[in-house]
């Protein structure tokens, strides 16, 4: 089968005629081609959002919020064949994308229907001498690029808001995983969007991907992907002074007290390091625990990890499927080596696990725990991104705090106490612009998002999107005195 790219309403091939392989991660074979679009795909897919654009942002946002609601009633029905795809095409469990990815795509939808039919703007009266009110418009052609590992939540986390506020947009969808936003195109033509209002260009970061940053006609650029990456999409928009929005990698710390609530907190913690074979950019991939309960942690930590099933992600008893692509298991795997190297030792997984014969192609990895690491070395700083975590004691607050901003990092992080004093004070001296006490991966759709430090610039979620999808101007009023 052969994806092809959305522009203006219908389903074009590349122009030149490239295809990229796309592999299904939990057998290693081939299951698609994707359109390896080039800089001409792009600048048709510019163009078609910008012929679309006068009327859209022109539509009632009532209109605009109810195309939106229908969109997420379609993925709602088809929530099925979604999950199936999204896990075919990542190595995800079905029941994970069943259970979180495909609904959470809904929830954006509906989410920013709703947001955008609320929303309230300023006025501030200048001493009864002038009238200031902020007048709000769209940006024009969105350029929105997503990553691999939650593909349609992350993108559909972008699309919703930016539509919902009238701007048109491209996509660029990572190459490893563009199925599901391709079949979000047919749902986009059922539910009624006019053509050009939402394009898929699919194909590579660095030709198609560039392209979109590097068009004069694309003053907006969504990006959410690692953080090497943004440093080549902030060179390639700096002559344009673009609207950024970036949403990086991170490194994230478990900061986990003696007398916190190991019932609660170990199972959450063995989600929080593996859910999605650990590749979701809030993952705690650090854990720091409080000497007395440190070996506590461990032994019960590793006997949870040491039970979670990898293999079929169609089996619903499966809990890790297959990592994304060969490329990225080797990577993960090079980290385990060099923690040897830098004097860890691996006391749980490491390697690939047996899968059935079928399976065999598969980029399975078992869940990894590590210890005995300095918390500055490079396993313990850099992205791995993957089913594997280091576990490392400590004695003070002051300590765990040092430990967990070591990084140059700064996207989210756990904080494990029943003392709410320290809870709230620890969680505000930690470097990260996420942060959970006593639970992780909770979202209120409505709060800020993102990253601090090399983990991203901006935020996302409720007014934040909003805002970064709109330009805001002040109409100043002069007022003469009548009395
Ligand atoms: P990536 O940076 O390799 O790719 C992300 C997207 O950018 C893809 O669509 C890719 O094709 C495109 N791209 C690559 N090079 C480009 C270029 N030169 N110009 C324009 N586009 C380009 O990231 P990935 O490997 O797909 O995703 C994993 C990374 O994403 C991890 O670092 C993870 O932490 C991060 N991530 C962050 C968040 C967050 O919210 N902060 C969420 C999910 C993933």
């Amino acid at each position: 089968m052969k994806l092809a790219n959305y522009i203006g309403g219908r389903r074009v091939d590349p122009v030149e005629d490239q295809w990229l392989d796309s592999y299904n991660p939990s057998t290693g074979e081939v299951s698609h081609q994707v359109p390896s679009s080039t800089a001409v795909d792009v600048d048709n897919a510019v163009a078609a959002a910008g012929s679309a654009f006068p009327d859209w942002a022109a539509t009632p946002a009532g209109e605009r919020a109810a195309v939106l609601n229908r969109i997420a009633d379609l993925l709602e029905q088809k929530l099925e064949l979604f999950a199936e795809a999204e896990s075919s095409d990542q190595g995800k469990p079905v029941s994970l994308a069943r259970g979180v990815d495909i609904p959470r795509a809904c929830t954006n939808f509906r989410f920013f229907a709703g947001a955008v039919i609320h929303q309230e703007d300023a006025v501030h009266m200048t001493e009864g001498s002038a009238l200031n009110y902020t007048h709000r418009k769209p940006v024009g052609v969105a350029g929105l690029i997503s990553p691999w590992n939650l593909p349609l939540y992350l993108l559909t986390w972008k699309i919703a808001p930016a539509l919902a506020v009238g701007n048109t947009a491209v996509c660029k969808p990572s190459e490893l995983t563009s199925l599901t936003a391709y079949m979000l195109t047919e749902v986009f033509d059922e539910a009624g969007l006019p053509p050009g209002v939402c394009n898929m260009v699919f194909g590579a970061g660095p030709q198609a991907g560039a392209a979109l940053v590097a068009h004069p006609d694309v003053p907006l650029i969504s990006f959410t992907g690692g953080t090497a990456t943004a440093t080549s999409i902030i060179r390639d928009s700096a002559p344009y002074f673009k609207k950024l929005g970036l949403e990086l990698g991170g490194k994230n710390a478990n900061i986990i007290f003696a007398d916190a609530d190991l019932d609660n907190c170990i199972p959450t913690t063995v989600r929080s390091s593996f859910a999605n074979q650990g590749e979701i950019c809030l993952c705690g991939s650090r854990i720091f625990v409080q000497r007395p309960v440190y070996e506590e942690f461990l032994e019960r930590f590793t006997q949870a990890a040491g039970e979670l099933v990898v293999g079929d992600p169609k089996d619903p008893d499966t809990n890790l499927g297959a990592l994304v692509s060969a490329a990225h298991r080797d990577k993960v795997e090079s980290y385990i080596s060099l923690a040897g190297r830098e004097g860890g030792t691996v006391i749980l997984g490491g390697n690939r696990p047996g899968v059935d014969p079928d399976l065999r192609g598969g980029y399975y990895l078992e869940p990894t725990v590590i210890t005995g690491l300095t918390p500055s070395c490079r396993v313990m700083t850099e992205e791995i991104f993957g089913p594997v975590v280091t576990v490392t004691p400590f004695d003070t607050a002051q300590e765990a705090v040092a430990y967990a901003n070591m990084t140059r990092y700064g996207l989210s992080g756990t904080v494990w106490t029943t003392d709410l004093n320290r809870g709230h004070q620890v969680a505000q001296a930690m470097d990260a612009g996420v942060i959970w006490v006593n639970t992780w991966l909770l979202r209120d759709l409505r709060t800020p998002f993102g990253g601090m430090k090399a983990s991203g610039v901006g935020r996302e979620g409720g007014k934040h999107s909003l805002d970064f999808y709109t330009e805001t101007q002040n109409i100043c009023i002069k007022q003469e005195p009548l009395f």
